[in-house]
């Protein structure tokens, strides 16, 4: 087991600690952990400037020796809109991590989705562009694996797509080696499903998909590795659980 999405304090919206994440992980016998905090460049994000990465790795090393025996841990960042901020984003590539999340959190008039409700923006609208935002990303590429792929969902509490556009979007994903991670969080948030669920895994399958990843996108530590059992049921077929270490993709054996 394993969690490769989680929010500690080097995130602004989380106050928990590495350590704390650490302790519970052995707790729950997790053998991997990956910290992804959040990186946001649009200033409109109240994380807008949040992150330091000398910060984080000064935690993170010294944990990294201390747990040796008990747990891997790995490092990585959530970039929000890679395709939006190269040069930024550049520099995030040459840092040492293992392993980068690109997510689109702000789209349709650079708004995140809560405002977009707020502003009488339709589910139809904000899916819509939603996925020409997606395409746009995977098509820039640079990182590994796509967080939270239906995200509007989480807000709208419904899930809109054309299958024609979903298959080109997995298609960009393989071409420029990028996952599909099965994020699991709406299933806190009081949805029955995680993001994605079994129907856009099933067109992932069909076009040609094989690597996924999980990630639980704690920001406590009660939420880690929450709803794995969900995920890994809903992997079959070709799909291959991986991990990402040194920015690598390695198979995971499912339990
Ligand atoms: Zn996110
Ligand atoms: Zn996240």
């Amino acid at each position: 087991m394993h969690d490769l999405h989680i929010h500690t304090h080097h995130s602004c919206d989380s106050k928990t600690s590495l350590d704390s994440y650490c302790k519970k992980a052995v707790e729950l016998g997790l053998e991997y952990i990956c910290f992804t905090d959040h990186i946001d460049f649009n200033k409109a994000d109240y994380g807008y400037g949040y992150y330091d990465a000398s910060l984080f790795f000064k935690e993170f090393n010294p944990l990294k020796e201390k747990y040796v025996d008990n747990l891997t841990l790995l490092c990585g960042v959530e970039f929000s809109e890679p395709h939006v901020y190269p040069k930024e984003f550049e520099m995030y590539q040459k840092m040492p991590y293992d392993f980068i999340l690109g997510s689109i959190h702000f789209w349709v008039d650079d708004l995140f989705p809560t405002k977009m409700k707020k502003s009488n923006i339709s589910a139809k609208t904000a899916f819509n562009r939603y996925w020409q935002e997606v395409y746009a990303a995977v098509s820039f590429g640079g990182f590994d694996s796509l967080a939270h792929f239906d995200f509007p969902k989480r807000y709208y509490g419904e899930l809109l797509y054309s299958e024609k556009s979903i298959i080109s979007v997995c298609k960009k994903m393989i071409r420029n080696n990028i996952a599909m991670e099965i994020n699991t969080s709406t299933l806190r948030q009081g949805l029955d499903c995680s993001m994605p669920d079994k129907a856009l895994l099933d067109i992932y399958k069909q076009a040609g998909g094989r690597y996924v990843t999980f990630g639980s996108d704690a920001h406590s530590v009660q939420e880690l590795g929450a709803g794995y059992q969900h995920a890994r049921s809903l992997i079959s077929g070709n799909l291959q659980n991986v991990i990402y270490v040194q920015r690598r993709p390695i198979k995971c054996s499912l339990m």
